[in-house]
């Protein structure tokens, strides 16, 4: 079966289930399928909606960006997408601002 669509992404398999594998993910649609599939080992990873494919790749990219961040208020620990980028964010439990020091990585309160 030839795809319609190939959507190639930086994704490895090896952070998606199957950490011996090293070949990349694939968004690809086939009639009215979207599949994320493995280019190295050609296993299927998700089955989705063609419509739902884009967004499911970028969730996937999202997760692997994920910071743990722990609130030097409340202990809180969060959970930040793509928190490698930002210097500052607002803590999930108790709402208070903390900033990020970028040289340093300490963090303390920002408001
Ligand atoms: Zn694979
Ligand atoms: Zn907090």
């Amino acid at each position: 079966m030839e795809p319609d669509e190939i959507l190639e992404t930086a994704l490895v398999h090896s952070d998606f289930g199957l950490p011996a594998c090293s070949g990349t993910l694939k968004g690809i649609v086939v009639g009215d399928r979207g599949y994320v599939y493995c280019g190295g080992c050609r296993a299927i990873v998700q089955a989705v909606p063609p419509l739902e494919l884009c967004r499911t790749l970028d969730q996937m990219e999202l997760t692997l960006d994920l910071a743990i961040e722990m609130c030097p208020r409340c202990g809180a620990v969060n959970l930040l997408p793509g928190a490698s980028k930002i210097s500052a964010y607002v803590c999930l439990k108790c709402g208070r601002g903390v900033m990020k020091c970028e040289t340093t990585g300490e963090t303390g309160s920002a408001w």
